[in-house]
């Protein structure tokens, strides 16, 4: 099977050390299956998005030696595209207009309510969500084993396009990662939770399921995940001392005898013994002292929009 791996970062601020290993565990496992890799900017939330964030980090993965097989993709760009598949839910029964507010989603638990409470709004402005079968979606994570989510009980309808206008991650990632044929999805972990509900989607738009990888996310010494929105430090300025932080956390061995001197041979090493069962099968690992030293400590996420209704 022709493998295509894929790193897919939101220009929320620059990389930094967790984004690392996703962008390099995905890299690795495509390049060692001898596939392609590609990138993709998930610029959907112009409001999170920072200027310039999408540039530097197309640098910082050049830098450190991470080339894609062709150029970026933009999800800006790519609006027609996840359009076209709401209207094929929506055709097909699958989606439905809501204007229920937050509050009418606390009145039930945080989940959609059964039948609408607010179809329609008097400016006319509403999301659309999806109406999420009765059932469990199960799943086998390559490294986090098998796992399963009734969606319709605990999360409920979905959106798919936010009443502003904006579309949402679940059904801009399904649509591109069939676009772009991408046959394995390598990950944070912060994004187990979404699986089921892009599985979902994609059986609904009669797209094929990706195998799932989902890495540990690199956590501060608060237990924090490291995040681009929050400012996280930075990556360390020497490409190579950064490339192998995130080999080692990666559980990849480099030579004692023969340290390499570039990056260009620390990727080459790495890549030659690249073993997936050694990744650490952890949802969360503590990144080296280091590697957090002055990251702003406050309880937001870099997804705490995504899971919202
Ligand atoms: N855009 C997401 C992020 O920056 C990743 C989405 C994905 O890999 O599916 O965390």
């Amino acid at each position: 099977m022709v493998y295509v791996g894929r790193f897919a970062p939101s220009p929320t601020g620059a990389l930094h050390l967790g984004s690392l290993l996703a962008a390099l565990g995905s890299w690795l496992d495509a390049r060692a299956a001898g596939g392609c890799w590609l990138l993709r900017i998930e610029d959907i939330d112009p409001p999170r998005a920072v200027r310039g964030a999408a540039r530097a980090q197309l640098q910082t993965l050049r830098r450190f030696g991470l080339l894609p097989d062709a150029d970026p993709w933009r999800q800006s760009a790519r609006a027609a595209a996840y359009a076209v598949a709401l209207r094929q839910l929506a055709a097909a029964g699958h989606a439905y207009p809501c204007a229920c507010t937050r509050a009418d989603l606390e009145a039930h638990g945080g989940i959609h309510p059964p039948r609408c409470v607010r179809p329609a709004r008097a400016d006319g402005a509403h999301a659309w969500r999806l109406r999420v079968p009765r059932g469990v979606i199960a799943f086998a994570d390559r490294l986090q084993g098998p796992r399963q989510q009734d969606v319709h009980a605990e999360v409920g309808d979905f959106v798919l396009r936010r009443a502003d206008g904006l579309w949402a991650y679940q059904l801009a990632v399904v649509v591109d990662d069939a676009a772009q044929g991408v046959s394995d999805v390598v990950r944070g972990a912060d994004l187990l939770d979404s699986t089921p509900r892009q599985i979902m989607l994609q059986r609904l738009l009669m797209l094929p399921t990706p195998r799932y990888l989902h890495l540990p996310v690199v956590v501060d010494t608060a237990g924090l995940k490291l995040s681009k929105a929050r400012g996280s430090a930075a990556l360390p300025s020497d490409a190579l001392d950064a490339l192998r932080q995130a080999l080692t956390l990666l559980g990849q061995r480099e030579s004692a005898a023969r340290p390499a001197r570039s990056t260009t041979h620390l990727l080459e090493h790495a890549l030659t013994h690249y073993r997936a069962d050694l990744l650490p099968r952890s949802r969360a690992i503590a990144a080296p002292q280091s590697a957090d030293a002055g990251a702003p400590r406050t309880l937001a996420d870099d997804h705490s929009t995504r899971s919202a209704t």
